[in-house]
């Protein structure tokens, strides 16, 4: 594989790595936590983390048992990531592990590229790779395990690095028997088999935008949760397979309940949405009659049946300035609670203690950083992050709104304060622009549970070929009860 540039895949090219990546991926890593991390992989000859960081990406690291190979997708010259085969000993197994650019291209063709690589070293007469990754990039690692390519090897990891600390990271032996066993397709072509069963079953794919680029792809409709369940309501097709979290699912089911609605992962649900329970709310309502109850629709159906309306991220202020009350309780999320209050000064609203712990756990420091880093950057952000977070912002919106905004702006880069999805999406759609994750760690893990073989096997099972499916069951009791609150809030927002 040395030494030539290959088309890997038909949108992705390997080629050497240059010591220009190297800064155009890495610039200020050194300062980051993360280098740290990552080093982890390489501290196995006890070479101090950051000198062997320079080591590596300085100097050109070709040599007769270790490549670095840069990806980029075809047509451009900026690598999305990298990733190194590298042979320790001599005829020992080969390592494939991979890192991606700091713009943040892709998670999901970093995948396809590993795939296309490590096909690559089985044809050159290798019979078992390991792979590592960190696993704070879930979606890959359970790409990988699905596709069957891999086996969890954390031992191997352990013993290798001598540390408990190496928790953090997964390690995979890939043998090319057990492959050939179970699953052996690439991403696209399990994207393409997708698209043959969800035409089959006459099935609809909606996908949330923080889920994965290579399940958007794939996806009849994409968007943020109010955009969806629009979008459900009006799906021709029998069957809905929801990419996204459980009380998505069951918003579409309640808008159709005549389809069979499914979620593509059984346990992807959300932290926020089971916060507060209906009988507490029920005693709130009781004790003040005349104040209205505004549901952000991360909610149970449950939590649903006893509020008056719900909002969206994006619908949240027209509902709120259209409802006819002025005395009203927003639940769950107090800072997107609090936007609503500020922008909305002449109604009376309460909050409860709820949220979004993906967005809250964005801090004032990391927005100062990243500020820093990059001074020409707008920052946007969602108003699930906290107030003095939104206060730093040059624009405050949900997912969509945050994604209008740039690709309308005049502006040329940006910090975006919302899952790192978002920065994915927006550099495919603005190549010409930059788009920076606030903090690497701003990753909703609930929505990343999610992977292309979950989409592949519910829809087998929906075909009644093999495969596992979830099926959202709700009776009509619940149905009717928390639908209203659904059907208020497509009135007001319009
Ligand atoms: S980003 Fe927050 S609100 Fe959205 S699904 Fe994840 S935890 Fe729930």
């Amino acid at each position: 594989m040395a030494g030539r540039s290959v088309l890997l895949t038909e949108r992705l090219v390997l080629r050497p790595f240059r010591k220009d990546d190297a800064e155009a991926m890495f610039l200020n890593w050194t300062s980051d936590e993360n280098v740290a991390r990552y080093c982890r992989w390489y501290a196995h000859e006890n070479i101090s983390i950051t000198e062997k960081l320079l080591k590596m990406y300085i100097d050109d690291a070709a040599s007769e048992t270790s490549y670095r190979w840069a990806i980029t997708l075809n047509g451009h010259d900026e690598p999305i990531g990298c990733i190194d085969v590298v042979q320790f000993r001599e005829n020992s197994v080969p390592e494939v592990g991979y890192v991606l650019s700091r713009r943040h291209w892709g998670q999901g063709l970093m995948t396809e590229a590993l795939g296309a690589v490590t096909e690559e070293l089985f044809r050159c007469g290798f019979s078992k790779i390991f792979a590592c990754h960190a696993v704070d990039n879930p979606a890959s690692g359970r790409v990988m395990e699905k596709c069957g390519m891999v086996y969890t090897h954390r031992e191997w990891i352990q013993k290798k690095f001598n540390s408990d600390e190496l928790c953090e990271v997964k390690c995979y032996g890939i043998e090319k028997s057990s492959r050939k066993k179970e699953n052996p397709m690439t991403v696209r072509e399990l994207q393409d088999n997708i698209l043959k069963l969800k035409k089959e079953t006459n099935t609809a794919i909606l996908a949330h935008c923080y889920q994965a680029r290579e399940i958007t792809e794939i996806a009849d409709f994409v968007g943020d949760s109010y955009k969806l369940s629009v979008d459900a309501k009006g799906v021709s097709a029998d069957n809905i397979l929801f990419c996204g979290v459980h009380f998505m699912a069951e918003t579409a089911k309640m808008l159709s309940p005549q389809k069979r609605v499914y979620l593509a992962a059984k346990n992807a649900g959300c932290p926020m949405a089971e916060q507060m329970e209906p009988e507490m709310i029920k005693a709130l309502r009781e004790a003040e009659p005349d104040r209205k109850v505004v549901a952000y629709i991360n909610t149970t159906a449950a939590l649903k049946t006893v509020c008056d309306v719900c909002v969206t991220s994006s619908s949240a202020l027209k509902i709120v300035r259209a409802m006819d009350c002025d005395k009203l309780l927003f639940i769950p999320d107090c800072n997107l609670g609090d936007y609503i209050r500020q922008q909305c000064p002449e109604k009376d609203i309460k909050l409860l203690n709820g949220g979004c712990p993906t967005h809250a756990r964005v801090t004032v420091k990391e927005v100062q950083t990243a500020k820093a880093e990059h001074p020409e950057a707008l920052f946007l952000v969602h108003p699930e992050c906290t107030p003095k977070v939104v206060a730093l912002a040059d624009y405050v919106g949900s997912t969509t709104g945050i994604m209008d905004f740039a690709k309308k702006s005049d502006a040329k880069e940006f910090i975006i304060g919302t899952e790192n999805s978002i920065v994915e999406h927006l550099q495919y759609d603005c190549p010409e622009k930059k788009f920076y994750p606030v903090t690497k760690d701003l990753v909703c893990h609930n929505m990343k549970l999610t992977t292309l073989p979950d989409v592949y096997n519910s829809l087998l099972s929906i075909a009644g070929r093999g495969g596992e499916s979830f099926e959202i069951i709700m009776d009509d009791e619940l149905i009717g009860s928390a639908r209203k609150c659904i059907d208020e809030m497509i009135r007001l927002g319009g």
